[in-house]
């Protein structure tokens, strides 16, 4: 390839706001037939909001409230839902220590000074919840509705004792749909890959056009699948923007960080799109496709 030719090729995708990191990955970027994307915030808006809450023992403000005492010291994207509720609702929040959160599952740490003294809480999916070996059946069939309905589930528990369940929805992506249609007419196989539950990622499969899905992973399994797909002679894509999906990014032929998501994402990348926006994806690729017709 002509330094000219990748030159002009970076330079055009700057002008439309896709941020080719080296000649390299511009070079590599037509060669890719795979390309999997993360669900949350990149299929999805990212903006999730809180939708149901199921409190039988609690009051369901009280259930908030204790879920959003720890979730204010977590990063997740869940957390910020819950943390908008909170503030809508203008609930004051406990105290907590030995906050900890464990990667693809949720948090635990103890309230201090509730009514009932110290409490030791634990929120998170199914995942979490059977480390700690709480029951989550009471809600097993409303859970399994919002599912369904594309909707992600948190559980909550106060030591053994389940308290209840909040959903919480994020939009699809105006652009999504069509910008997997738009792979598709290309040539590419495109792939959902995510850490949250199967039914609600296959809710959102179903809804922008994926029929591949690998859900329930954590982020070193993100990482191992993107291997997986390369052992199988793919050339992969990987789309992601979040911490999680560093690991996957870094293996991948070509990383794909959507603008806006976590440093490490777009640190990782080879390529970010500046305009937060997936239709650059199909374009990214036409670009590279184009750059390197015009050498040959
Ligand atoms: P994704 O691949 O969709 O970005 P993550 O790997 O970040 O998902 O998280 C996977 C799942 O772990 C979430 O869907 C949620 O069930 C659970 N989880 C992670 N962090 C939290 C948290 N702070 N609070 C509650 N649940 C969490
Ligand atoms: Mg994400």
């Amino acid at each position: 390839a002509t330094p000219t030719a990748i030159m002009v090729g970076t330079g055009r995708g700057a002008e439309l706001g896709i941020l080719i990191k080296s000649g390299e990955a511009l070079e590599k970027t037509c060669k890719v037939d795979t390309v999997v994307f993360d669900k949350t915030g990149t299929i999805t808006v990212g903006k999730p909001t809180v939708t149901n809450i199921l409190s039988n023992r609690l009051e369901e403000n009280v259930l908030l409230k204790v879920v959003g005492s720890l979730e204010q010291n977590s990063e997740h994207p869940l957390a910020d839902a819950v943390i908008r509720e909170v503030n809508l609702r203008k609930l004051d929040m406990f105290s907590v220590r030995s906050f900890n959160s464990i990667t693809g599952e949720g948090v635990t740490g103890t309230l201090e000074d509730t009514p009932v003294g110290d409490v030791e809480v634990i929120v998170g999916n199914k995942k979490i919840m059977d480390r700690y070996s709480i029951n989550i059946d009471e809600h097993i069939k409303e859970g399994e509705e919002l599912f369904d309905q594309g909707k992600t589930v948190i559980y909550i528990a106060a030591k053994d004792t389940y308290l209840g369940m909040i959903a919480i929805a994020d939009k699809v992506r105006e652009s999504s749909k069509s910008v997997i249609e738009e792979l598709k007419n290309i040539g590419i196989d495109v792939i959902m890959l995510t850490g949250d539950n199967e039914r609600t990622a296959k809710a959102i499969a179903k809804e922008v056009g994926v029929t591949r899905v690998i859900a329930e992973v954590s982020p070193e399994q993100k990482y191992s699948q993107i291997k997986k797909l390369q052992i199988a002679g793919k050339k992969v894509a990987m789309v992601g923007d979040g911490i999680n999906d560093s690991p996957a990014l870094t293996q991948a032929d070509i990383g794909i960080a959507v603008g806006g998501g976590a440093d490490i994402a777009l640190e990782s990348a080879d390529i970010v799109l500046m305009s937060k926006n997936i239709k650059d994806v199909p374009k990214a690729i036409e670009l590279s496709r184009a750059t390197m017709k015009n050498i040959k």
